[in-house]
């Protein structure tokens, strides 16, 4: 048997045009143009990437593009100050602030300095319990992304037996909540889980969320699973560049489960089209129009 590969290219692309005319449609009916605000720490390499992915498509989408760069070493208040600034802008309904951020800068406190209301990354801890008491709150994208494509071969959720495997704020937890909002049943496992490939066996679902290549063997997928590779692994190759893997071994996951993400074009791609989602929907809530229909 050889299973279908998740197409995130194709399902993020889908999902950046019905954003989009969503945006068009608030412009018109409403005058309001979303605008996403991306502040950046230092200069990591990735997160630079990421940063300037997250512009272009924004713009893309028709929305108003923010990007605030700061020197790695700029103070605590200083971030707080811009953030403050950004939290009174009307033009600004999302904040994001790349993480990680640099040493010195307590994370924890600047999430929490942003408006809960225009947390586009869903991890101010309004937001967070929010989702965890299953009432309507941003999420993270992430989570939000692999939600849609294991929605993408199943229409229905309920019933389902899941395996998250990772617990973080940003993927594991927020996840689960997710995924018990749909009516699954979810197993939480991590670095101190005990016979993980057991666990792994009995799940319709399997999310991979450690940042270990290829941990998720083919011998721990129930045949038909479908499978969801959240690791992004960098293996660097003989020529200095670097090769995408993820945490499932894609090629042996192929020969027994019943859909595969790929990494990349898997999740990865959904991130940022969800962030957009996000965003648009900030946007209509601080304005007090409906839920976009997205
Ligand atoms: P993280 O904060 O490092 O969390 C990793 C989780 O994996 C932890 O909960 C850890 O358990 C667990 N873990 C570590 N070793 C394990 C093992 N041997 N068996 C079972 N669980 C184990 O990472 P993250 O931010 O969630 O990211 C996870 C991966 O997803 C990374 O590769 C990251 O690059 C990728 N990622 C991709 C996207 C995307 O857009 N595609 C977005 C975010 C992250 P403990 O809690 O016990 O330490």
């Amino acid at each position: 048997m050889t299973a279908s590969v998740i197409d995130g290219k194709v399902i993020a692309a889908d999902l950046r045009a019905r954003v989009a005319d969503e945006v068009a449609r608030v412009k018109r009916d409403h005058g309001l143009t979303p605008g996403l605000a991306v502040v950046l720490v230092g200069n990591d390499p990735a997160s630079e990437v990421y940063v300037r992915n997250k512009h272009k498509q924004t713009q893309a989408a028709g929305m108003a593009s923010f990007e605030h760069v700061l020197p790695a070493g700029v103070a605590q208040a200083d971030l707080l100050a811009l953030v403050a600034r950004l939290n009174a802008d009307p033009a600004v309904h999302g904040i994001l602030v790349q993480l990680p951020l640099p040493k010195g800068l307590d994370t924890e406190t600047i999430i929490a300095a942003i408006d809960p209301a225009k947390d586009v990354d869903g991890l101010h801890p309004h937001n967070v319990g929010r989702l965890a008491g299953g009432l309507p709150a941003l999420s993270p994208c992430t989570p939000l992304g692999c939600i849609i494509l294991t929605k993408s071969v199943h229409s229905s959720l309920e019933g389902m037996d899941a395996i998250v495997i990772g617990r973080s704020n940003l993927v594991g937890r927020p996840l689960v909540q997710l995924l018990l909002n749909e009516n699954v049943t979810v197993t939480i496992a991590h670095s101190r889980s005990r016979n993980l490939s057991e666990l792994c066996r009995r799940a319709d679902l399997v999310y991979a969320a450690v940042g270990k290549a290829e941990m998720v063997r083919g011998d721990w997928i129930k045949p038909g699973a479908t499978v969801i590779d959240v690791g992004i692994n960098r293996i660097p190759l003989a020529d200095g560049k670097a090769r995408l893997i993820g945490d499932v071994a894609f090629d042996e996951a192929m020969e027994i489960a019943g859909a595969v993400t790929p990494v990349p074009g898997g999740v990865g791609q959904m991130t940022v089209a969800c962030l957009l989602v996000n965003t648009l929907r900030a946007a209509c809530a601080i304005k007090g129009l409906s839920a976009p229909a997205v």
